[in-house]
């Protein structure tokens, strides 16, 4: 299967982390296809050398030197830097068919079946079910579709600031043309829609084992904070903020590290890409920031009025039966504005 090949992208040496445990986990379950990773010139030279041991093809790409149509795209938007970078996983011309997959993702079984699948194969996004997630899709490598994402990218910008309007608004039938282009939820599996329906996802255990989400193929770490801005405790295998909201359930978080721990860390410490077993990039505070978010909105503009109090026990059951309180203290823009407060 040479002319078959995951992809993914890093743009610096966080995101490489990302990479690095996605690379191993494909390894892990013993992908027949090959693994190719895109990364541009701010990755550092430690790094590239490690993504070299976990990937068979390490892709330097830059959109500036890129040709005259990708130049004059980001001369026009220069806002959609890292989308323009992923649309060169158009332009790997030698396979014949490609899965992408975000750099914060991670598989926890054998997914080569989805090479089955056509352009544009991918699974519906948890915020809005008519778009696809394009964190996991399947694609063909074409000059041709890359020059015309490009022109479309120039044209009209996308609707998100990202590529998954971008590709929302090439790939526009995708929400009704074609079932067998709805890749099933378990490919990519974020973890919004592990909170956001939790009593699914419980059911869905099988009784017989303990093991947290059993059918899950590949989880996906969308938002703002990835696993690389927690803190692991390695003795414990946990990460340490099990208080907040988005760690009810660290099950795949700590799956991720311990990943990170057994599979790249070794590699990152003998190819001196790291100092000490330090994970390098330490939000243990950002994590703080949402586990202490406030329970009454009152402090904060714009929010509904504020809920009778609620200790933290009863609004982490809450959300544990899929109740969060979503447009009051547990609204997105609550917990971003808190960040957002935090991080200045
Ligand atoms: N990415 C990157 N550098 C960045 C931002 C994004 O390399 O600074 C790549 C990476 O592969 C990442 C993907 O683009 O997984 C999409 O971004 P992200 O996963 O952060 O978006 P989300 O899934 O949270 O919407
Ligand atoms: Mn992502």
């Amino acid at each position: 299967m040479a002319d078959q090949s995951f992809v993914t992208l890093a743009t610096n040496d966080s995101y490489v982390k990302g990479a690095l445990v996605l690379g191993s986990s494909l390894r892990n379950y013993r992908t027949t296809r090959r693994l190719t990773v895109l990364i541009t010139p701010h990755v550092s030279d430690p790094m590239r050398k490690v993504l070299e041991k976990v990937f068979d093809e390490v892709k330097l790409v830059d959109v500036l030197d890129s040709g005259d149509v990708a130049h004059l795209a980001l001369l026009k938007r220069p806002e959609l830097g890292v989308t323009l970078t992923k649309l060169h996983c158009w332009g790997l011309t030698e396979y014949s068919k490609c899965v992408f997959m975000d750099a914060d993702t991670m598989v926890l079984s054998n997914i080569d079946e989805l090479f089955e699948r056509e352009e544009l194969s991918a699974a519906p996004d948890p915020g809005w079910p008519d778009c696809f997630n394009s964190g996991v899709f399947v694609y063909r490598p074409s000059i041709e579709t890359f020059n015309q994402l490009l022109q479309l990218a120039t044209e009209k910008g996308s609707f998100d600031g990202g590529d998954q309007g971008l590709l929302n608004t090439f790939f526009s039938n995708w929400a009704t043309a074609d079932i067998s282009k709805h890749l099933p939820f378990i490919y990519n599996l974020s973890s919004i829609s592990i909170y956001s329906y939790l009593p699914a996802f419980k059911a869905q255990t099988s009784p017989s084992s303990d093991r947290f989400g059993t059918n899950a193929k590949v989880v996906h770490f969308l938002g703002r904070l990835k696993p690389w801005n927690y803190t692991y405790d390695s003795k414990a295998k946990s990460v340490k903020d099990a208080q907040d909201p988005t760690v009810v359930h660290p099950e795949f978080l700590n799956m991720w590290w311990d990943s990170f721990v057994t599979n790249v860390l070794p590699l990152l410490q003998q190819h001196g890409a790291i100092k000490d077993t330090a994970t390098g990039v330490k939000a243990e505070e950002a994590a703080e920031a949402v586990s202490n978010l406030s329970l009454s909105s009152t402090a904060l503009p714009h929010s509904p009025p504020s809920p009778p109090p609620m200790s933290s026990e009863e609004r982490k059951e809450r959300w544990e039966q899929g109740q969060a309180d979503y447009m009051g203290a547990d609204s997105f823009d609550n917990i971003k504005k808190k960040l957002d407060a935090y991080l200045q």
